[in-house]
């Protein structure tokens, strides 16, 4: 889990006003883009990677929704990170945010990475707010302070290798 507030505040207002390239999606998707580049981060993700689909496909079957949204890394913050927005009476909103100054393919790993991370809180019904997420993370997660991170999960951490193999296979197939 990681927070970078100046950003994703602009972030939470797109991604709650529907979102540009949203309309380019699924329409009942559970991963939606909340700015242009995060819609086109998520469809050369979903392009390139089955851990993606998959992780879109257990999404769709959850009560959370996850906006997407690419954009500046503040200075100390980490590449990536995953944030609760709020709740309906239905549907629980997270946001993930990507930098858009890491390379595309990284930003395709740290996607299905903080996926990973939706999914886990997809799970538990209990986490309705950002620090509920937080104390999901530290039952099931530790620590990751040398790469700024919050906190990590083996499977994030798993799925982020999973997808670094996807690619490479995808890029071979492609010579
Ligand atoms: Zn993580």
């Amino acid at each position: 889990m990681r927070k970078n507030v100046a950003v994703l505040s602009i972030a939470i207002t797109m991604a709650m006003a529907g979102g540009a390239g949203a309309a380019e999606m699924k329409r009942d998707s559970h991963v939606r883009p909340a700015n242009q580049q995060g819609a086109a981060l998520m469809a050369e993700a979903q392009e390139k990677s089955q851990s993606v689909r998959d992780l879109a496909a257990t999404l769709d079957q959850s009560d959370l929704v996850a906006y997407v949204v690419t954009a500046s890394r503040q200075p100390d913050a980490p590449e990536s990170a995953i944030r609760f927005v709020g709740c309906s009476k239905a549907q629980r909103f997270v946001l993930v945010q990507i930098s858009n100054e890491t390379p595309p393919d990284r930003r395709i790993e740290l996607l299905a990475h903080e996926l990973q991370h939706a999914v886990e809180a997809s799970r538990s019904t209990w986490v309705t707010d950002d620090y509920t997420l937080g104390t999901l993370f530290e039952r099931i997660g530790w620590r990751d302070a040398a790469r700024q991170r919050g906190y990590d999960t083996t499977a994030a951490s798993l799925i982020e290798r999973q997808v670094r193999r996807e690619l490479v296979a995808n890029a071979k197939q492609d010579r």
